[in-house]
């Protein structure tokens, strides 16, 4: 069987089709610009899987995973909306309907990027057979999906541990990036709050022990939380600035000296397993959107 796959990005949409093994047998990426410049593109990429296609090669679903803030309450009016996202263009703009009015009665899955790009993993990646996991991306914006008890977690809207309050490091007098808390995860440890700080694209920043040793720190704070509130059974790290290897030692030592002995388990004492980066090269964000398809097609 064949299903569509969506990683809706703030950078590109990729637009996929796959199998239930989370093989990807096509895959095209497509700028994200505006919706009225992006979504023509992107729904006729699917439209020809669809339309004036043999019975057995027609996609049976279509797994959306959307950068956020999005609705992924099923219940909700709303439902599948893109929410306030700093790029006003998205603000408000109905991705599923969208989907739902081009495409027509066939089943839809949708939920956050990190939500889909767990599922990638857990289903077919570092965290197989795992039903605690959690995944963050640390790029742009700092973002988490999670599992508990082998549900992807909503709440009431969707976890959002990017903005956590952080304990300032001592000597490090950076205010922080963020336009809503200054001084939270995301506005002292993502991707532009590193260039903000430091002056320069934190890729040109790889041979300077101090900018990753500080940002170990930062992260190990939010993981140590992490693993206090959700106890997963494993974190995986992705996004742009996880890029940087030098980051997965220091993380797990500090992680370690925060814990200070209090959690005794055989994930902690295999930390290097317990904080692990993603496993599938990238596509962890379409492969979980293929098993979102998967499953909505099984409901
Ligand atoms: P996005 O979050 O926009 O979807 P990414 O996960 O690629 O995309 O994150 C982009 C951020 O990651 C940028 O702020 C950039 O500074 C940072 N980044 C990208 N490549 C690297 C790298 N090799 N080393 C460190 N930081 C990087
Ligand atoms: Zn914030």
């Amino acid at each position: 069987m064949l299903y569509g796959a969506l990683e809706a990005g703030g950078t590109k949409m990729i637009c996929a089709v796959g199998n239930e093994d989370g093989q990807i047998l096509d895959q095209v990426s497509i700028p994200t610009l505006t919706p009225d410049e992006t979504m023509p593109k992107v729904l006729e990429f699917f439209k020809a899987k669809l339309e004036g296609v043999p019975d057995d090669d027609k996609i049976k679903a279509v797994g959306i995973a959307s950068f956020g803030p999005a609705d992924v309450r099923k219940n909700s009016r709303t439902y599948g909306n893109i929410l306030n996202t700093p790029k006003i263009a998205w603000r408000n703009f109905p991705m599923l309907k969208t989907f739902k009015d081009a495409l027509g009665d066939i089943p839809f899955g949708f939920d956050t990027d990190v939500n889909g790009s767990l599922l990638g993993e857990v289903t077919w990646g570092c965290a197989k057979g795992l039903t605690d996991a959690v995944y963050f991306t640390i790029g742009t914006g700092i973002g988490m999906g999670a599992m508990s008890g082998g549900n992807l977690i909503h709440g009431m809207l969707h976890p959002e541990p990017g903005h956590i309050a952080m304990s300032v490091i001592p000597g490090d007098e950076y205010k922080g990036h963020c336009p809503s808390h200054g001084a939270c995860f995301e506005g002292m440890a993502s991707g532009p709050a590193i260039q903000d700080r430091w002056g320069k694209p934190a890729k040109e920043l790889a041979d300077n022990d101090a900018v990753w040793e500080l940002e170990a720190r930062y992260l190990a704070q939010a993981m140590t939380a992490v693993t206090y509130m959700l106890s997963p059974q494993k974190i995986i790290l992705g996004g742009g600035v996880m890029s940087q290897p030098q980051l997965f030692p220091l993380v797990r030592k500090y992680v370690l000296e925060n814990i200070n002995g209090y959690i005794d388990t055989k994930e902690l004492r295999n930390i290097n397993s317990y904080i692990t980066p993603a496993a599938l090269n990238g596509n962890q964000g379409v492969m979980g959107a293929i098993k979102l398809a998967v499953m909505a097609s099984e409901e």
